[in-house]
């Protein structure tokens, strides 16, 4: 059995974080793959060294002086240094290293990358294990993403030659041959890439919550945590903004088949909630979570005969495709249709894009309204289990919610509900209660 073990950067925050994560790496033989974080917060308020590191590569950048900036950033190394005791370890010399090359040769994601890199150095030190640079065995192709060809081979024979490592999560080796990161919240993707080629059992992602909870704890009370859930459904909830982990972390892992176990680094006696493909594990509840997001409009378009119109559905998304705007949903009527668009993408071209619908579909009549809020209510439950949609249906009528949107998918793995903004935290909860029992 082996393991990967990606700890993000609350964990690594400080000494005091460092040595619950070593406490964790030496309490299982099976983690023999560490992929580190830059140190994040200590307390609410703190700044993440990424942050730290940007911020004095816009200062380099503007030609300004950074020597106040580095010595910050070094001191909360030397902090975790210091508190490791770590005899013979010093990080000097990168640190002056960084400093020269921000003032002759400011690059961003070179500077972003330190954050892991330099973390990545302590941890192979305090740990007593290889250390591998995430440049010389990850790397991206000319569009920027991932080149998973060359990324799988150069790393899978790198980790074959050492029984434990340490890899620097959220960077790699550009195209043009200089250190390039992934977008913020990347060490995500590398703790999946180290397990596709490391080819390993398990992927665990340590942080600072004890996985993913049915429902969001700023709207529902001390919600459940989530034991396990299913990719897709987990692809349908963090659409509705349910998010611990990078979107892109879950591909490499997934097309391997090794599942992610979601730990919490402060209390790692919590199971976590473990992200699969498929399992026959019995369900405590139907539905697996309920998430949301608020602020959608909908256009809502009318045309008398439109369901023998071929070509109608075409023309009204080719308006929406002109003037550069994603469809979220559309539910339909025999002669209505109705786009469910993010607000914050339509307003500035609302009437740009009405102008484009008649000029291309020719309808009857065109409505616009803002204010709607989604909530999606998934469940791989769903499917066999009758009266759900009817118990969810019950629950906001109870409230006195009025439903202004139903959409449910063949696949019966999820129903997504249109809500007043003003109602949204209101549904949640009512369906929270409903299908949540203690
Ligand atoms: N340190 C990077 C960030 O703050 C990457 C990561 O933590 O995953 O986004």
């Amino acid at each position: 059995m082996k393991k990967v073990v990606k700890f993000g950067g609350s964990s690594l925050a400080s000494a005091e974080q460092f040595k619950k994560v070593g406490a964790i790496i030496k309490a299982d033989e099976s983690r023999v793959y560490v992929v580190p974080s830059a140190p994040g917060k200590r307390f609410s308020g703190d700044t993440k060294v990424t942050d730290m590191l940007l911020h004095m590569y816009a200062t380099a950048s503007e030609g300004k002086d950074i020597d106040e900036e580095i010595k910050a950033i070094k001191a909360r190394y030397d902090e975790i240094i210091t508190g490791l005791e770590l005899k013979d370890f010093s990080l000097d010399k990168d640190f002056e290293e960084i400093a020269n090359l921000m003032k002759t040769e400011p690059s961003k994601d070179f500077a972003a990358s330190r954050g892991e890199y330099l973390n990545g150095k302590i941890m192979a030190k305090y740990l007593g294990v290889e250390f591998i640079d995430a440049a010389e065995v990850i790397f991206f192709n000319d569009e920027g993403k991932l080149n998973d060809y060359k990324t799988e081979k150069v790393l899978s024979e790198r980790l074959a030659q050492c029984e434990r490592a340490v890899v620097p999560g959220f960077y790699g080796l550009g195209k043009d041959g200089k250190v390039k990161t992934f977008s913020r919240g990347g060490s995500d993707v590398t703790g999946s890439i180290v397990a596709q080629a490391g080819r390993v059992d398990v992927y665990e992602n340590w942080t600072d919550v004890s996985g993913f909870l049915v429902s969001d704890p700023r709207i529902v009370d001390n919600p459940k945590p989530i034991k396990y859930i299913t990719y897709r459904e987990l692809r349908e909830l963090s659409y509705m903004g349910a998010s611990v982990l990078h979107e892109d972390a879950i591909f490499p892992v997934r097309r391997c088949g090794i599942p992610i176990n979601i730990r919490n680094t402060n209390r790692p006696e919590d199971p976590g909630t473990w992200i699969v493909e498929s399992t026959a594990q019995k369900q405590d509840y139907v539905v697996t979570g309920i998430a949301g997001k608020k602020d959608f409009c909908t256009i809502f378009i009318s045309k008398a005969m439109m369901n023998s119109e071929i070509g109608f559905g075409r023309k009204v998304l080719q308006a929406f495709e002109e003037n550069d705007i994603s469809f979220e949903h559309m539910p339909s009527g025999i002669d209505t249709m109705t786009i469910v668009v993010h607000a914050d993408e339509f307003l500035h071209k609302e009437q740009s894009v009405v102008s484009a619908i008649h000029r291309l579909a020719a309808p009857d009549s065109i409505e616009i309204e803002a204010g709607l809020a989604l909530v999606a209510v998934v469940g791989r439950g769903m499917k066999s289990a009758s009266g759900t949609a009817g118990k969810l249906f019950s629950a906001l009528a109870n409230e006195g919610i009025n439903i202004k949107m139903i959409d449910q998918g063949s696949s019966e793995l999820n129903i997504i509900i249109g809500v007043k903004n003003d109602d949204f935290e209101k549904s949640i909860r009512a369906i929270y209660a409903t299908f949540i029992k203690d």
